[in-house]
């Protein structure tokens, strides 16, 4: 990136500063537990729905011995009635990942990322969540759909992926940044700078941002083709041309020949 790319970069982000000055992890919690835990269950769902789980969770497994102990249908249950999706697999991954806390740290969170990752359910982006929230030493940047959107939206990268744009936005933010980034990011994300119709005529950084007025189709997901099964394949009808494209049946040639009487 030229200095004067990462100049604006840079710019950007104080602008954005100002706007979120709050700005910080949404996930309720009151220990690094209960953050990891939280945002382990945050995966293909909202804050929202996770801070309306969380308490009734944290209330009947307070410890991560309470939950290591716990019965997986029981807590299924928990997750279940408060309306949480994938509620099989987030209980085995909350209690499994208690039960490792408990053989491996003494029921505490590490505050490392290669103890953290070998956690189950727990991938980089858990892990610096947790190390950047808890202890203020995260080992990069954490990229969620807000994040990836906007970092192609303001201009701080072209590429594609969660990997390839957290090393972009790591070259290009000091280390004390890149927690405070993403909240930044996210906070931004979710008030103004929506994935559809964003508000940029309401935006505080319209006049500094590549994508003003403009933004829809960048950093949004491709949208598929819709997929059409082996089965339906097998039966669909070969297309018959319209009968304007077909071609023209052409009079016979006369072969010179006369017909016998
Ligand atoms: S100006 Fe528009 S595209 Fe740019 S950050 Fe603001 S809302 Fe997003």
């Amino acid at each position: 990136m030229s200095p004067e790319k990462k100049q604006r970069a840079l710019a950007i982000y104080a602008g954005l500063q100002k706007l979120h000055p709050d700005a910080h992890c949404e996930l309720d919690h009151k220990s690094p537990l209960e953050l990891l835990v939280a945002t382990v269950l945050s995966a293909q769902t909202t804050d929202k729905l996770v801070n309306k789980v969380t308490p009734h969770l944290f209330r009947a497994y307070p410890t991560a011995n309470a939950l290591a102990s716990a019965d997986v249908a029981d807590v299924e249950r928990v997750l279940r009635e408060n309306g949480l999706g994938m509620y099989r697999q987030k209980s085995k991954n909350i209690t499994g990942l208690a039960r490792a806390l408990v053989e491996h740290h003494g029921g505490e969170v590490p505050q490392n990322m290669d103890a953290l990752v070998a956690l189950p359910g727990v991938g980089r982006k858990t892990a610096n969540v947790v190390l950047g929230v808890t202890w203020g030493t995260p080992e990069g940047v954490v990229v969620d759909t807000h994040v990836m959107r906007l970092a192609q939206r303001l201009g701080f990268t072209k590429e594609k992926t969660p990997e390839s744009i957290e090393q972009a936005l790591c070259k290009i933010f000091p280390r004390e940044s890149w927690d405070p980034l993403s909240h930044t990011l996210i906070f931004h994300g979710r008030r103004i700078c929506a994935a559809v119709k964003p508000a940029c005529a309401a935006c505080g950084i319209s006049t500094i941002c590549p994508s003003a007025f403009k933004a829809e189709k960048v950093g949004r997901k491709a949208t598929s083709k819709p997929k059409i099964s082996a089965a339906k394949k097998r039966t669909a009808k070969p297309k018959v041309p319209k009968a304007s494209a077909r071609p023209k049946k052409r009079p016979a040639k006369p072969t010179g020949r006369r017909n016998a009487p």
